[in-house]
């Protein structure tokens, strides 16, 4: 299922949380909404979910538009963050539960339940309530629910949030697994860029109700738009073009930003010195953060042991500085 979405604008009051989107999602990809908190990414998730009704623009699900399909006839399935289950019911039974409400034969549901339940690795639960089960199984079931109605669009809406590191990872795994078994196009809101850089296949950064860039994870980390992307995905050293840092990096490009990499940063023997200010050891390497005698401060990543207080000079070459307009 190829969804677009074509000029599509919500507000709530004077609040433009959808300020006329465009974008298209291909059949069959893992697609992520990533963004900060506000930046309109749920209200996007819904409106094409069908429970929220866009004030103008349109979304077309394989050519056509749904703007008069409601949301139980669009066959997306959504798997949330606090995963929804009915506590009354056993795993089976919340597995089963879309299924009975489409009225499938006995002998097809209680296949595809078993099928779904195998598929997360939850058949040993099935009798199990809700209650007695862990966070990551709780999630698994509601995977298992989603995948169960066969749907044309998967739909996530942060659905690793209310987990710990590990079980974050386990459960990250499991959707990048079954997305590649299953194929279905799959939408996914998240505000963390891990799990975006790590899951998608592409990737729509969101900000105020804008579409800030849309590209590979790739694209998006070495070729930002703009500055709000480049700090937004990973780490930069971002200064004004009228930085004094400037004429010494030898970066000549008329934009009013540039920035560079925390790894682009080359410590040596000549560049510009500077002196360590802080040092964290992260084990195989560290990260330090150097001042020059101007005063800026620049993040990067170095893998012999450094003091602080120490004095450095580093360079950064000019094909890895990035210039922005805004
Ligand atoms: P978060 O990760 O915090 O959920 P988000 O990027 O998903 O953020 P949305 O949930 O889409 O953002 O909300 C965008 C803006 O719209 C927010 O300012 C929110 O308060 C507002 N908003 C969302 N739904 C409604 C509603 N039903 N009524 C009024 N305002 C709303």
């Amino acid at each position: 299922m190829n969804i677009q979405i074509k000029n599509l604008y919500k507000s709530f009051g004077a609040n433009r949380v959808l300020d006329y989107i465009n974008l298209e999602i291909r059949s069959g990809e893992m697609f992520f909404l990533l963004g900060p908190s506000g930046c309109g990414k749920t209200t996007l998730l819904r409106s094409i979910a069908g429970f929220v009704d866009p004030d103008a623009g349109e979304i077309l699900f394989d050519g056509k538009s749904v703007a008069k399909v409601p949301a139980y006839d669009r066959n997306t399935a959504l798997v949330f963050q606090n995963y929804a289950v009915w506590p009354h019911l056993n795993v089976f039974e919340n597995v089963a539960y879309g299924l009975r409400v489409r009225k499938v034969a006995n002998d097809e549901l209680q296949r595809r339940v078993h099928t779904a339940l195998k598929q997360v690795g939850m058949e040993s639960y099935a009798e199990r309530k809700p209650a007695t089960l862990s966070g990551g199984q709780l999630q698994r079931t509601s995977l298992a629910r989603a995948i169960v109605v066969e749907p044309d669009v998967l739909l996530f809406d942060e659905p690793l949030s209310n987990l710990d590191a590990k079980l974050r990872l386990e459960i990250r795994a499991e959707i990048k697994r079954l997305h590649g078994e299953l194929k279905r196009t799959s939408i996914y809101v998240t505000h963390d860029q891990h799990e975006a850089l790590t899951m998608a296949d592409r990737v729509a950064v969101m900000h105020s109700g804008h579409v800030q860039q849309i590209g590979t994870p790739r694209e998006i980390y070495e070729q930002p738009a703009n500055s709000f992307v480049a700090s937004f995905i990973g780490e930069i050293n971002l200064f004004n073009a009228n930085s004094p840092l400037a004429p010494l990096l030898k970066t000549n490009a008329n934009s009013e930003k540039f920035g560079f990499r925390p790894e682009k940063v080359e410590l040596s023997g000549h560049g510009i010195p500077a002196k360590v200010i802080d040092n964290a050891f992260l084990g195989a390497s560290s990260e330090l953060l150097l001042e020059t005698a101007n005063g800026e401060k620049i993040k990067c990543h170095c893998n012999s042991p450094v003091a602080n207080g120490e004095q450095v000079h580093f360079t950064v070459r000019t094909e890895h500085i990035l210039h922005f307009e805004q």
